[in-house]
């Protein structure tokens, strides 16, 4: 009878989840932060089983001529579904997508805009050829049923720095900047005052460093801050109309930075590091222990190797 029982549970179970797979939705809802200009504001998550990666912000831009996306998504189902909420709102085409930069989250929805131009930089482009089916297989691994049928689709063209996209009325300024990762493309939409800026910027999410450089990083928070913008898209998190998502990240990278040079200098284990105090000022920040705990295990035994003392013969 217990068997017979388990049997059951275990065919209800399989029951649940396929129903579960068959009605995954992201409900996007784009949020318009400028004339025709709309963002689509992931959670302050990891990627999750729940999320389906969905931890991300995306944008689009209806111009006069047609529509200009920024950034696609973390799957093939998110790109589908982000295609879908933009012809909610326009039944202008989209003429063209930009990729910021070569995390995931940022890429993987590109099997639903293969009709239209998709532009990335070069070094993006080299990055996501080289790097995309590893990330892939990883998001599988995090996401589960959400990623079903993604694939990597390399950008199609080259974006260069300091390009100027003049679209149906609007003017997009495309900025190579790095420190995130080698490449992160800004878009400064000079005619909204709108600025994309990547993830350059987290906003009350704490920042990720897989391939990061913190000091180029922090020069990067300076150009920005000083570019005329009247609303501000991080990557991750909500949407302002100041710059005080870039004075938070600016401010957690210098004590990130500080607080692991320190420790090295001083000769800590990096187990030890990784316990170490959160200031106040950053403990409400989504994800701060866990991005902590990963961005130590990047950045901390470089730093510990490099404060070595130099080995006497
Ligand atoms: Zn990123």
């Amino acid at each position: 009878m217990i068997r017979r029982a388990l049997i059951l549970s275990a065919v209800a179970l399989a029951l649940a989840i396929s129903a579960k797979a068959a009605d995954l939705s992201y409900d996007l809802t784009p949020q318009e932060v400028a004339p025709g200009t709309y963002v689509l504001e992931g959670t302050r998550e990891y990627f999750t089983r729940e999320n389906g990666g969905n931890i991300v912000n995306t944008a689009f831009i209806v111009t006069n001529e047609g529509v200009v996306v920024i950034d696609n998504g973390p799957s093939k189902r998110y790109g589908e579904e982000l295609r879908a909420a933009i012809a909610r709102v326009t039944d202008k085409p989209v003429l063209r997508v930009i990729v910021t930069h070569l995390h995931p989250d940022h890429f993987l929805g590109g099997q639903a805009f293969e009709d239209v131009p998709v532009g990335a930089t070069a070094a993006t482009r080299a990055g996501i050829a080289e790097e995309g089916t590893m990330v892939t297989e990883n998001l599988y691994r995090l996401s589960g049923d959400w990623m079903r049928g993604t694939e990597t689709v390399v950008p199609s063209e080259t974006l260069e720095d300091g390009q100027v996209i003049k679209v149906g009325g609007h003017t997009l300024r495309l900025l190579e900047l790095s420190g995130h990762t080698e490449s992160d493309l800004v878009v400064m939409d000079e005619t909204t005052g709108v600025l994309f800026a990547s993830d350059l910027v987290f906003h009350d999410r704490a920042p990720t460093f897989p391939h990061a450089d913190i000091a180029v990083w922090l020069e990067s928070l300076d150009t920005l801050q000083a570019l005329d913008f009247k609303v501000l898209v991080p990557g991750h998190g909500p949407v302002t109309r100041d710059a005080g998502p870039i004075e938070q990240t600016r401010a957690y990278l210098q004590w990130l930075n500080g607080a692991l040079r320190e420790a090295a200098a001083g000769g800590r284990e990096i187990t030890e590091v990784i316990r170490m105090p959160i200031p106040p000022e950053f403990a409400d920040m989504d994800l701060v222990r866990d991005e902590l705990t990963r961005s130590v295990l990047t950045l901390y035994p470089e730093l510990a190797r490099d404060s070595l003392p130099p080995a006497s013969n």
